[in-house]
């Protein structure tokens, strides 16, 4: 049985089911056959069960949901904020600084019962697919310029934690010397520490979603770099109960050549999803896109294609004009690229 191509979009912004159903219109005739319904902290709060509407609306059109943990505890991608963060202190990742982060710990205990009690109610508003989007250990997106001087976990979790596996004192920042091209075996340890915690994670929070009968799709950010977390792929690819595994090369984000960029990630994440019994997934940048460079959307969507990735996803729909932050120069014709490209695919025409 030859599988059919899965051509998906994400979707924020709007909370007005009215108003959702002129977007929905859209998604269609656009050729979207999933969707990714962001779910913050503040939609689990404030929000719950008018997602919930969102997500039934988006099924009766006949369309896959997934649902994305949005800024969720800052572990995870996305412009949203924690409020558990913000309301337990403790649970806070401490900085190589020795400041808080507004964002929790991967390692924390009441961290992971958050999380359960998340996945609890995003099946139950209707996720078919829990999305794992960009797990990783705080970064500053927002203050580029320091972004890179800080480093993430001194918690008491962490301590304990590092302890016990390995044995010793989880090391002071100075000694690892995580900055300097010279980092050696300390710094080694500390990077496989954190790469494992988020495995670990993961595998968790893979495990107790599949208990409650939905899929698991995890997407890792496009970078071997030691700060963003996880430089082993293959310890993701691994987890028995993921589902899709994928990545987000987003070219014109990094400053990146799309060829290039989105063909040697999407080649990686088509060789560790054979190996490992995944499907491949790759998204598509629809954000922050000039005017004038659209096409690049359809080289992307090609070459990834070229290596194989039969399920593709946009960032986000109508090409986040409605975002200041991540707009997209022309966001209509970014939109209707897409769905142009999505069309080919979906007929069968790039066979
Ligand atoms: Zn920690």
């Amino acid at each position: 049985m030859k599988l059919s191509a899965r051509t998906g979009v994400s979707y924020f912004g709007n909370r007005n089911p009215r108003h959702f159903l002129v977007d929905l219109e859209e998604i269609k005739s656009h050729h979207c056959n999933f969707i990714v319904h962001t779910f913050s902290e503040n939609d689990q709060l404030f929000y719950k069960y008018t997602v919930a509407e969102l997500i039934e609306l988006s099924k009766n059109a006949g369309l896959e949901v997934y649902v994305d943990p949005w800024g969720v505890c800052r572990i995870f991608g996305g412009e949203a904020t924690s409020d558990f963060a913000f309301k337990n202190r403790d649970v806070c990742q401490i900085l190589n600084t020795g400041e808080t982060a507004p964002g929790a710990c991967i390692n924390h205990l009441k961290v992971r019962e958050f999380m359960l009690k998340w996945i609890d109610d995003a099946v139950e508003i209707g996720a078919e697919v829990l999305f794992w989007d960009e797990p990783h250990f705080f970064i500053d997106w927002a203050n580029q310029k320091t972004a890179n001087e800080r480093w993430s976990c001194w918690c008491p979790y962490c301590q304990e934690k590092f302890k016990q596996i390995m044995g010793k004192p989880l090391p002071a920042f100075d000694d690892l010397r995580l900055n300097s091209d010279d980092a050696g075996e300390l710094a080694n340890e500390f990077i496989r520490f954190r790469e494992d915690s988020i495995v670990e994670f993961l595998t968790m929070l893979c495990n107790y979603a599949r208990s409650k009968g939905v899929r698991n799709a995890v997407c890792l950010l496009p970078h071997k770099e030691r700060r963003y977390g996880v430089v082993n792929w293959a310890k993701v690819a691994t987890i028995l109960n993921l589902d899709i595994f994928g990545t987000d090369p987003y070219w014109l984000w990094f400053e990146q050549r799309v060829d290039k960029f989105v063909g040697d990630f999407a080649r990686e994440v088509v060789q560790l999803s054979r190996q490992f019994y995944k499907e491949p997934q790759i998204w598509i940048q629809n954000f922050k896109i000039p005017a004038g460079r659209e096409d690049e959307i359809r080289e992307a969507l090609a070459v990834a294609y070229a290596e194989g990735v039969r399920n593709f996803a946009a960032w986000s729909y109508y090409g986040s004009g409605y975002m200041s932050y991540i707009k997209s120069g022309n966001p209509q014709k970014v939109w209707d690229t897409l769905g142009e490209v999505y069309g080919q695919i979906v007929r069968g025409e790039w066979q």
